[in-house]
């Protein structure tokens, strides 16, 4: 099969693969119908990780090609979504909510790598989702959005305890916090700013619920959402980006006794235990747990309530896998699909 790999920092390849076998009783194999590239998968391009031909992808969507003998909520020929992390749903950490860090969790990311045109995924029955019927094509991309950044946005949303009555502020622009947006507005908040200074993003989170834009960053932008809530800072905070900056731009954003839902992939964050103290918010975040809201999406998107494929900007066929990576560093595009 063909598959992408980042050859070394930045290089990004498509190459001739193994085609995946059923290893292990609860192994699924998928023909992946679509995939995509994910803010994340830019870090190693960036050189901020160690990269020797690593598997790239982890979102996916796909029809189920063969069980193993142990697996039964999903069978050949059905369509599923899976999440990025696997988890085996039935260990203590799983029925807490938490799947991404199952005592089985694997990352899918650079262990199996979905930008190809099959994938064995591990612990099936805990990992993947049959949606009710096969999709209409244009349900495609926003049940591929449920695999991590629909999820991700939603954990944030729900980790910074976002509900009616909430102002919620939203820092980072990209398909989680735009997503953050989206799930903030189906949760109920009340008032949602989107921190972002770029139009075309600016224009889908209003699309998406937004109801103010601060084009502010830093302390500058910090200043804006004290302005906007009398002084006291949002209830909640999304987070989604992962760099030292967006981290201490969401704290400062939180009112004391205030939530903040953090998603975006630290790198480099170092919080200064002092101001933390005295901040008195609720830090909660992580890889989300996407694997506990995959009924709920599938079901919100194949009722047509919610729109979230909406932030795929670019589909290019799986062999332009290059092209794709350039595109969302050089951010021509907010999230490119990809077809194998
Ligand atoms: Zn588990």
């Amino acid at each position: 099969m063909r598959g992408v790999i980042m050859h070394s920092p930045g290089e990004v390849r498509v190459v001739d693969r193994d085609d995946p076998t059923i290893i292990e009783p609860t192994d699924a194999i998928i023909r992946i119908t679509a995939t995509c590239v994910c803010g994340s998968d830019l870090w190693p391009s960036r050189g901020a990780d160690t990269v020797d031909n690593l598997l790239l992808g982890h979102e996916y969507v796909g029809i189920v090609e063969q069980i193993g003998a142990d697996v039964t909520t999903i069978k050949p020929g059905d369509f599923v979504v899976g999440s990025f992390v696997t988890s085996d749903n039935t260990c203590e950490i799983c029925t807490a909510g938490y799947q991404s860090r199952c005592i089985h969790a694997q990352f899918v990311h650079g262990s199996i790598g979905t930008q190809a045109e099959y994938a064995r995924i591990p612990h099936a029955d805990g990992t993947l989702v049959a949606t009710p019927g096969q999709p209409d094509p244009d349900l495609i991309p926003s049940l591929l959005t449920a695999s991590d950044v629909l999820g991700t946005g939603w954990f944030a949303a729900v980790a910074a305890e976002v509900g009616p009555g909430k102002t919620v502020a939203v820092v980072g622009d990209g398909a989680v916090g735009l997503l953050g947006i989206l799930a903030a507005h189906q949760l109920g908040a009340s008032r949602i700013i989107a921190m972002s200074r770029h139009k075309d993003r600016q224009a889908l989170a209003v699309e998406f619920g937004a109801t103010d834009i601060v084009e502010e960053r830093g302390e500058a932008g910090v200043a804006r959402i004290k302005e906007l809530t009398g002084g006291l800072g949002a209830h909640s905070v999304i987070e989604a980006v992962g760099t030292q900056e967006s981290m201490m731009q969401a704290i400062r954003s939180t009112r004391p006794g205030g939530h903040i839902g953090y998603v975006g992939v630290s790198h480099g964050v170092d919080l200064p235990g002092g101001e933390l103290f005295f901040s008195a918010v609720h830090l909660h975040g992580g890889p989300a747990p996407v694997r506990r809201f995959l009924p709920e999406l599938i079901d919100l998107i194949w009722k047509r309530e919610i729109n979230p494929g909406r932030v795929f900007d670019m589909t290019l066929p799986l062999e332009d896998a290059a092209e794709a990576y350039r595109a969302m560093d050089e951010r021509r595009a907010i999230k490119v699909l990809l077809e194998p």
